[in-house]
Order: structure tokens, then C-alpha cells, then sequence
């Protein structure tokens, strides 16, 4: 500290969750002045892997898609490819369920056709598809596939799906941002099946991965890249803007400032610091729905049905307690001993806030009860493990583009001021990779 009452650093960036360390690591190697402010004692934010009993548990993302360059180049630079796994083929293996049981999504047009998992007027209305209308303007998730493909469409395979990546309301998320390529396609095309008949000869199928040790490799080579950079324990509670500078406080206490700001930390802890009042509001409309992540270690032998693929999606009807499975040690098997399986059971999301107000006992009791109903399984749990994200998932609505916007115009009047996160340009940890790659950038 220098005679006045505030440390200078040139850039400060706010979270360690991957867009923090991705843009500090790159901010890094090109020698800039930097340093990573984090609350918690941990870096990795959303991404954090607990090992228990030799079950490699993921609280938060268990995979991430190669869908882009920023991350290839993100895992050759910090030479972390050997320490990667790709899941085995049962990762194209995916269930729903119907009528009680497991039934497996077919993979191909010919198994969809000879499938029962839509009526035959449901497969029927799927080819009218390519006689409606483009929409005008921006729908929501339910509006756009009911008009386009048909309600059961929607609530036997997209409801379920969306489940799996955003725990959110098919009524309330926007098309355009949550779904883009098939907006896209409706949008350039006049139809997404005509639009992903062209798009098809260009097939770009992305992989995805994790670790040996899980995702939290990843974030662990980041931090031992820049460990000297970030600050734990450090919470911004306020951000200033005084002429050119920025001035943060640190637990109400040390004042740093900084001529170039990036936040990466949530929108709603965002909206609490910053000093416009009307970005304030803006993100605290920015809804995140809670994730209640159980991990189970079952033994292998004793589960009777077949249970090899990624996992199971349910939908609103299927009265289930759970969102969704994974079953992770028959994709991955490395995550669980020999003759040891891993699942980890996903509660909540907008459908289920009430259920997590039950009493923790009696949620488990049901989620193991409503397992059991649904795959046979004679054995004991092993292992248990858990984890509650109270704001887990943000959600795109209808609103986002005019939040967007708001973002955008905030960030043209402060300049070298860039709000980053999976709030604002996509959920995945690729799209937050890529982000703060590009932004590194130009900084
Ligand atoms: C249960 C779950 C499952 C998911 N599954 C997948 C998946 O399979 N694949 C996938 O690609 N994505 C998945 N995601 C999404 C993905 O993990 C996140 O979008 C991504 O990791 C967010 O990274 P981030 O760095 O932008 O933000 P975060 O990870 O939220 O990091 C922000 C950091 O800021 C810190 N912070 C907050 N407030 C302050 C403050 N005032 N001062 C200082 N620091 C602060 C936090 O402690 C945190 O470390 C999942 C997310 C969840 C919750």
C-alpha cells in the first residue's frame, strides 16, 4: 500500500470461476497488470469436483463441449490434453421415460419412425413443419415448437431436454437465445427441418470431455498458472466509477482502482455493487433457478435394467422428484471404482422449487424411492454426496435481448468497463471460455 488510501492495478477482474481465470491466464502470458478478486476460499465457481470414497462427484458441469476453438486452444496451452477423457459410445444413448419405464430416444430417422415414443398424428404434424410461416418476432421456447412442430413435439422431447441444460420453463425462455441454430434456421430458412437439411452437409457433430480428475483440472491449471494474481476471501462490495478510473472495495474495507474492470461474477451479485442504478435493476430481472445436485455410488451388479447411456430426462407429466440422471460411470468409467456405478440424481429448477423446501431426509427418502420405481436395482447406496446452488442457472427470457442491449449500452459509456459470465453470451463453460479469450484480446 502507497500513501494514499488505494492500491493502482491496471486491470481487475471480479470472480474465478472459469471466465476470470481464462482471461486472467491469457491477461497473464501476455505480462499485463492484473489481479482476480474471488469471495469464496475457491476458484472455480460453478465448476467444482469433490472426490469421495474414489467417486469423482461433479456438483456443477460434468461435461464440456469442444465447440469452439478458444477451448482447444485453452487446453494446448495449459498442455492439460493427456488428462483428458471422452466419454465411451454409451454417451449417445439417452432415455426418457414412458409409461413408467426407461425408453431409449432413437438416434436415427428410421428408429424415430418405428419408435413409439410419439403418436403417429405427433410424427405426422412434424412434416407440416416445413409448410408454416417464419415467426415475426422472438418467441418463447413452448410458443416456437408448438406452432412449428406440434404441443406433444414440445413436451415429450424438448420440455426434457431443456431440463437437462437449463432447469428453466419452456414457457419463458426465449428461442432466439436458448435454442440459436434452430432459430437461426427458421429465421435464414423459413423452416428449421429445410435449414438443418443444408446446415447437415456441413455436420459439425461437437465432443465433449472431462478429466481424470474431473473438471476442476481444468480450473486447477488455470489457478496454478496465475495463483499469485488472485485474492481469496475477497468480496467486491461496492464498484465506483471516479473520471477515468474504477475504484472497488474490497470487504468494505481496501479500495484498489483500476482503469480496466471486467466482472465476471453473477448478475445478481452484480446488480448489488454496481454503481448505475438502472443496470442494477436490469440484472436483478435476471432470474436463477435452484439445483439440488445428489451423487450416488450404487453397486454395479445389483442394478438389473440396462442403464448404459448419458441418462434420463423427465418432463412435468412423469410426476418424478428429480429432473433428470446421469448416469456418469457408464459414460465416463473412470468416476467410480471397479464394479462401482456413479449417478448423480439433478432436483429443482423452476418445476421443483417447492420440492426443495422439503425436509432434506424426507427429499432423499423420495428421490431414492421414485429411482427404485424406475430402475431396478436391489443394492445398497454406498455413497452419498450432495450440493444446493440456490442461484444455479440463469435463465434467457423473453426480456434478454433488451437486457442484452441495456448491457451493451452500459459498457459503451464506461469504457474498458466489460461484463462477462454465462448471464450474457451463452451458458456453456465453452461459450464462457471463448468469451474471455476474445475479450483478453483486446485488452
Ligand atoms: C448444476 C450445474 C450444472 C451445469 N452443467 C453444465 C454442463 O454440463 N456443461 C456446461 O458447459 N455448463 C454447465 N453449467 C454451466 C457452467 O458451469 C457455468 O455457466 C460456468 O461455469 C460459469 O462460469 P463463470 O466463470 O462465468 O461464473 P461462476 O462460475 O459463477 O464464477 C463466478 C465467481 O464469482 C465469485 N463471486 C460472486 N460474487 C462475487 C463478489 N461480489 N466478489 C468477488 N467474487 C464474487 C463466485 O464465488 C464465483 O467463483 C452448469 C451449471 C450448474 C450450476
Amino acid at each position: 500500500m502507497n500513501n494514499r488510501s488505494f492500491n493502482e492495478v491496471e486491470t481487475i477482474i471480479l470472480g474465478a470461476g472459469i471466465s476470470g481465470l481464462t482471461l486472467g491466464h491469457y491477461l497473464n502470458k501476455r505480462d499485463k497488470d492484473f489481479l482476480i478478486f474471488e469471495s469464496s476460499k475457491y476458484i472455480g465457481g460453478n465448476i467444482s469436483t469433490k472426490n469421495k470414497k474414489g467417486f469423482i462427484c461433479e456438483n456443477g458441469p460434468n461435461t464440456v463441449l469442444i465447440n469452439n476453438k478458444s477451448v482447444q486452444d485453452l487446453i494446448s496451452d495449459l498442455k492439460i490434453k493427456n488428462d483428458i477423457i471422452y466419454p465411451n459410445d454409451n454417451n449417445k444413448k439417452r432415455f426418457l421415460i414412458r409409461k413408467g419405464k426407461l425408453i431409449e430416444i432413437p438416434q436415427s430417422l428410421a428408429q424415430f419412425i418405428m419408435s413409439n415414443i410419439l403418436s403417429l398424428t405427433a410424427k405426422i404434424r412434424i412434416f407440416f413443419e416445413i409448410f408454416i410461416k417464419k415467426s415475426d418476432s422472438n418467441l418463447s421456447v413452448y410458443d416456437f415448437f408448438s406452432r412449428r412442430f406440434g404441443k406433444e413435439f414440445h413436451d415429450i422431447l424438448i420440455e426434457p431436454f431443456l431440463t437437462g441444460v437449463y432447469a428453466g420453463n419452456t414457457r419463458k425462455m426465449s428461442i432466439k437465445y436458448v435454442l440459436k441454430k434452430i432459430w437461426e434456421a427458421e429465421q435464414n430458412y423459413g423452416s428449421v427441418i429445410l435449414g438443418f437439411m443444408k446446415r447437415e452437409s456441413r455436420n459439425i457433430s461437437p465432443k465433449s470431455f472431462n478429466f481424470k480428475n474431473g473438471l476442476s483440472d481444468l480450473t486447477n491449471a488455470l489457478q496454478h498458472k496465475i495463483k499469485d494474481k488472485i485474492r481469496f476471501t475477497s468480496k467486491i462490495t461496492s464498484i465506483s466509477k471516479i473520471g477515468n478510473l474504477y475504484e472497488i472495495t474490497v470487504n468494505n474495507d481496501i479500495k484498489y482502482r483500476c482503469s480496466k474492470l471486467i466482472s465476471t461474477i453473477p448478475a445478481y451479485a452484480l446488480s448489488e455493487i454496481i454503481f448505475d442504478k438502472k443496470l442494477s435493476q436490469n440484472l436483478k430481472k435476471i432470474y436463477y433457478c435452484p439445483i439440488y445436485v445428489l451423487h450416488l455410488g450404487i453397486e454395479k451388479q445389483k442394478i438389473k435394467d440396462d442403464i448404459s447411456g448419458f441418462g434420463v430426462l423427465t418432463k412435468p407429466s412423469d410426476n418424478k422428484s428429480f429432473l433428470g440422471i446421469i448416469f456418469n460411470s457408464r459414460i465416463f468409467p473412470h468416476v467410480a471404482p471397479s464394479e462401482k456405478d456413479l449417478m448423480t440424481v439433478m432436483v429443482g429448477g423452476t418445476r421443483q422449487e417447492e420440492l426443495l423446501k422439503t425436509d432434506k431426509d424426507l427429499l432423499f427418502n423420495k428421490i431414492i424411492s421414485d429411482i427404485r420405481k424406475l430402475i431396478s436395482y436391489d443394492g445398497q447406496i454406498i455413497m452419498k454426496h450432495d450440493f444446493l446452488w440456490e442461484k444455479g442457472i440463469p435463465q434467457y427470457g423473453l426480456e434478454h435481448d433488451y437486457i442484452t442491449n441495456e448491457i451493451k449500452n452500459f459498457e459503451d459509456k464506461n469504457k474498458d468497463l466489460h461484463i462477462l459470465g454465462n448471464y450474457v453470451n451463452g451458458i456453456s463453460v465453452s461459450d464462457c471460455i471463448e468469451k474471455a479469450s476474445k475479450l483478453s484480446k483486446i485488452l
